[in-house]
């Protein structure tokens, strides 16, 4: 504790930064509310039950279950983890997959869009706008209150990434690499406003008193949420619970892509975020502020079951293409790096060369593996990227979402997809629009939420930062895409009665000699914001017609 009293000391006699700007401060926090946000990664919302969850069954007794939620695709973390914090789809927030190829940060291989190095450089390259529009965290900070994020995941980092403040202090180095002045500037500015992010921290100082409490982060995916958990409550919440805090536990994610939904070790680690959810809430009873405090649990994407695992480097190179997942030499025109994502693949072709593009979406298009195609530029058969609300700058040329379907795996849990090289068949991952990769869990407890209700109407992780910014009474810079859960919440203001939904399917096909391409995309929408309900395709052979098949 020596440590946290050494900070206190410096904070007087140093200088009076607050976490956030608070030159551009024209408004305070609403006094007196807390929100909490507990991630559990991965979770399927069928798999919340009085069983196997019973402080989440009884937090959701106590609020309200919206059972209707959307993940934005592709239904992965770095991607749900940004819109979850910013309330923008993952074309405008820059974010639109966990790893991506981006030439200007690595000409030779793709980025995982999260590690310290490639949020640093992204910033440097767009001063301050790697994430085009400000988190949850920075808008908190920005009005004068007090955040907290602890992430078992390496997510942490896209949740608060403290570039403002480290840019205010002269100290933008996320490594560590500061001078003296601007380290004793930077721990005073963010003491407070700590980032923990897979057992690191910012400002890089503020993980030694955790560590001092709590031991080194430890290695099983099981205690290091059960760290990350008390890092949170015991010492990021030493001096009261802040405005805004995030929890991100990396269960059942982790323990789900090394076995499957629904085997035992899927089950023991729901179990074990359930007492970790259990430990916040009493604490939150203890320090008795649970009265003002609102409690979110969600999960990032839902989960499903590989069936295949497809090798698409292996199919399109004995196809005839330039099929990399690394340029080791200089690219050629017409190469095609391949960035997988699990569920999903992306696709970006050296010189954007558009009859190679053409050759790739009708070869993809006539496989038995092809879900849902988009394209950057119109194409028969396809849907644009901004149907899914993915196109960028820095967008691939293509992204293929692998296809799916309702049946059971070896544990009996529905929901098995196509998936990349990366893991096996038999195992867990996700990222397609399948259904159960594309639903999600929320409940929502607290002061300003309904108790014992359940809500159909869709919503979406989008939809987080606008009801939270609006919980805490800070309005956001700009309109954000999601929109405010009211019909979850009780004396909001302005009321917003009578939210209806509305819903589409949209479909796209193209014929070939040897039989039919036909894919579909069904979206729901409630006021101006969607949601990607579920999205499939299928090759149909003509008689005597072929499909190329992936591996057996
Ligand atoms: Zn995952």
């Amino acid at each position: 504790m020596l440590h946290l009293r050494a900070l206190r000391i410096s904070l007087v006699v140093a200088i009076a930064l607050s976490c956030g700007d608070r030159g551009f401060a024209n408004e305070k926090v609403r006094a007196k509310r807390h929100v909490v946000v507990v991630v559990w990664d991965g979770m399927r919302p069928d798999f919340v039950s009085k069983e196997n969850t019973p402080a989440l069954w009884k937090l959701a007794q106590e609020g309200v279950i919206l059972r209707n939620h959307h993940a934005v695709y592709p239904s992965a973390t770095m991607v749900n983890g940004t819109a979850l914090v910013t309330g923008m789809y993952p074309g405008k927030s820059g974010i639109i997959a966990n790893q991506e190829y981006r030439p200007e940060i690595d000409r030779k291989r793709p980025v995982f869009v999260e590690i310290p190095a490639v949020v640093e450089k992204g910033d440097q390259l767009s001063d301050g706008k790697y994430i085009s529009f400000p988190t949850i965290a920075e808008l908190v900070q920005k009005a004068g209150g007090r955040t907290a994020i602890a992430a078992t995941k390496t997510v942490g980092l896209l949740l608060d990434r403290q570039f403002g403040v480290r840019r205010q202090v002269g100290a933008v180095g996320l490594r560590g690499e500061l001078s003296p002045h601007g380290k004793r500037q930077h721990v005073a500015a963010l003491q407070n406003c700590v980032t923990l992010f897979a057992g690191k921290a910012l400002p890089p100082d503020g993980l030694a008193p955790i560590v001092a409490a709590l031991g080194p982060f430890p290695s099983a995916h099981l205690q290091q949420d059960a760290w990350t958990t008390k890092a949170l409550t015991e010492l990021l919440w030493k001096e009261g619970v802040p405005a805004f805090s995030v929890l991100w536990l990396g269960n059942p994610d982790l323990t789900e892509h090394e076995s499957a939904p629904g085997s035992p070790s899927a089950a023991a680690a729901i179990k074990s975020a359930d007492e970790n959810l259990a430990t916040v809430l009493s604490f939150l009873d203890r320090k008795r502020v649970r009265e003002t405090t609102d409690v979110f649990v969600v999960s990032d994407h839902g989960f499903s079951t590989i069936e295949r695992s497809v090798d698409l480097r292996k199919i399109l190179r004995d196809a005839g293409f330039g099929a990399q997942t690394e340029f080791n030499d200089e690219p050629k025109r017409g190469d095609v790096m391949l960035v997988g994502n699990g569920g999903s693949v992306l696709f970006y072709v050296e010189g954007h060369d558009a009859e190679v593009t053409r050759r790739l979406v009708e070869f993809l298009q006539q496989t038995d593996f092809a879900g849902v195609i988009f394209t950057k530029e119109p194409m028969p058969g396809t849907f644009n990227l901004n149907e899914a609300e993915i196109d960028c700058r820095h967008a691939p040329d293509v992204v293929m979402a692998f296809r799916w379907n309702n049946s059971k795996n070896q544990f009996g849990i529905e929901g098995m997809i196509d998936a990349d090289w990366q893991r096996g068949a038999g195992k867990g991952t996700h990222a397609t629009l399948s259904r159960f990769d594309m639903h999600n869990t929320l409940i929502a407890a607290g002061p300003d939420f309904h108790r014992g209700k359940a809500s159909d109407l869709p919503s979406g992780n989008v939809d987080l930062a606008p009801t939270i910014l609006r919980i805490l009474g800070i309005t956001p810079p700009q309109q954000l895409d999601g929109r405010v859960l009211s019909e979850a919440m009780v004396n909001i203001d302005p009321a917003t009665p009578g939210l209806k939904s509305e819903n589409k399917t949209i479909e796209a096909t193209k014929d070939f000699p040897s039989g039919s391409w036909r894919q579909s995309l069904q979206i729901s929408r409630v006021g101006s914001t969607i949601y990607l309900d579920k999205g499939n395709g299928e090759f149909s052979p003509k008689q005597g017609g072929a499909v190329s098949h992936g591996p057996p």
